[in-house]
């Protein structure tokens, strides 16, 4: 079946819906929103359809259907769940020339309704010609997670533009630039932010500063632990209107496959002893591209402020004049808690969290350990994975007890995620036992203990080695145990 698409204008159009249940409703919603002249025929009414009524936003006739409506209608829409009625509607309409929607039945349809994304006065229609319409809802749901609420507002500021666009922008070209800038570009970001004054200002000065149309920027993107779940909406937004990728090495493959597929991506990773780009080449490659006008994401694993040195790249495109904006991402301790079921505060067990890192000898000194050996509160260990035994002798040293709990999560959120557990007083023991690797992070503290009863994903913890486990090689630790996890992360890699 092939279907030709179709906008109607409806407006002050007499329409007639036969059926008065939830079905009706829905649809006489839709037309109302379209200003469509409705009119309802049923014996019964639902509540929300009688107030309708009562407020005279449509008209209602209670007696038997009457063939002679239809001759003054422009469609018509059998709503009941008589299959009779339905088709003899259905037939009444050809026979005039009317379009008809019998919900629920495409065979008896001459015109079908489609799922729609609304970000009026742009309308996306989606229809699988009656066929399938659970994944016309599916597509539905997907453009509605890709575009932005506001895509509404910047339809109405470029069709107020329109005009002058044309008149200022005659060559094709230039106009096509002018548009990519205006949907794109930072006019977006403010109607983003509701500031829709300031956004049409903005288009307007663009319009006569050709500076501003070329002019590139830089959204820093959190990526979040790996899982592409766990994306933000408007990182996925982000990824899709990015021309160039910067990403680091943290940032899974799953989530980089979210990005538009002609996006360019490069890696700019600081692998552990293998520095190959180093923070000022990271910010030179994001000036060089952000100048030569490129929509540019800066894609971080986790959250960019958290341990991302986010901070110090939005100073270096703060001094050089670069439009950026800012995305959080679901940094590391927040899902490595959450996928190994540590609550990381808990009211019986802690009421303060800390993140840290312990990455570098040099840091150890400038650390509070006072504060950080306090009970009841938890921390969330950075980059640690190297330093274990340096940060069990300090906080023992302050007064941590050395029966503190710890689960430390391997590669958290993803397919292959291990929790080790075990207490401060065989913490880096138990790590390199099981032979942890980065990316891993530490909890630790009296919720810790809870990953034992708490966890949910993936295989469960790791405590103490069994004697065999202990002399496994690298190599063969990520044999994981039987059971549901084969299948979680069949399906999660799936
Ligand atoms: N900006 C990031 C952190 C970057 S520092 C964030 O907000 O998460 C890198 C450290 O983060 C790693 O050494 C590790 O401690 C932690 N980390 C990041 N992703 C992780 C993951 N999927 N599982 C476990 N730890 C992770």
């Amino acid at each position: 079946m092939k279907l030709y698409p179709l906008f109607a204008d409806l407006s002050g159009r007499a329409v007639l819906v036969i059926g008065g249940g939830a079905v009706a409703e829905r649809k006489v919603a839709t037309l109302i929103d379209a200003k469509a002249q409705v009119t309802v025929n049923a014996p019964e009414l639902t509540p929300q359809l009688r107030r309708w009524v009562d407020k005279g936003v449509i008209a209602h006739r209670r007696d038997a259907f009457q063939e002679t409506w239809l001759d003054r209608v422009w469609l018509v829409v059998a709503a009941t769940s008589d299959r009779e009625m339905n088709r003899l509607v259905a037939a009444l309409a050809e026979l005039r020339r009317i379009f008809v929607n019998v919900v629920d039945d495409a065979e008896l349809s001459s015109f079908h309704v489609p799922a729609i994304v609304d970000r009026a006065p742009l309308t996306i229609a989606i229809s699988s010609g009656g066929t399938a319409p659970m994944l016309a809802r599916l597509v539905r749901e997907r453009l509605e997670a890709l575009l932005d609420p506001s895509l509404g507002a910047l339809t109405t500021l470029a069709t107020r533009l329109r005009s002058r666009i044309r008149e200022r922008l005659p060559d094709m070209s230039a106009r096509r630039r002018f548009y990519e800038h205006l949907f794109a570009g930072p006019v977006a970001a403010l109607l983003r932010q509701g500031r829709p004054q300031e956004a049409r200002r903005a288009a307007e000065r663009a319009l006569f500063v050709e500076a501003e149309v070329t002019a590139g920027s830089v959204v820093l993107v959190g990526a979040g632990p790996g899982d592409p779940g766990l994306l933000t909406l408007r990182a996925l937004r982000a990824l899709n209107e990015a021309d160039v990728i910067l990403h680091d090495r943290l940032v899974s493959d799953e989530v980089l496959a979210l990005a538009r597929r002609d996006a360019e991506r490069i890696e700019v990773g600081k692998q552990a002893g293998n520095h190959h780009y180093t923070q000022d080449a990271i910010h030179a490659l994001l000036l060089e591209h952000a100048r030569a006008g490129r929509r540019v994401v800066r894609l971080k694993g986790g959250d960019p402020f958290v341990f991302g040195r986010g901070g110090e790249e939005l100073e270096f495109l703060r001094k050089h004049g670069i439009a950026y904006e800012v995305v959080p991402g679901i940094t590391a301790a927040l899902a490595c808690a959450a996928y190994a079921g540590v609550p990381l505060t808990h009211r019986d067990h802690a009421q303060a969290v800390r993140l840290v890192t312990a990455h570098c000898q040099g840091s150890h000194g400038s650390l509070d350990w006072n504060a950080l050996a306090q009970e009841r509160q938890t921390l969330a260990v950075y980059m640690g994975v190297s330093e274990l035994e340096a940060f069990r002798e300090r906080l023992v040293a302050h007064g941590r007890a050395s029966s503190t709990p710890f689960a430390l999560i391997e590669n958290g959120s993803r397919a292959d995620q291990r929790v080790v557990t075990g207490t401060l007083a065989n913490l880096p023991e138990r790590a390199s036992a099981h032979a942890v690797h980065s990316p891993a992070l530490l909890i630790l503290g009296e919720v810790a203990a809870l990953a034992e009863s708490l966890a949910w994903f993936g295989q469960p913890p790791l405590g103490e080695p069994a004697a065999e486990v202990r002399s496994v090689r690298p190599s063969r630790r990520r044999v994981i145990a039987p059971g549901r996890t084969d299948v979680l992360a069949a399906i999660h890699q799936a």
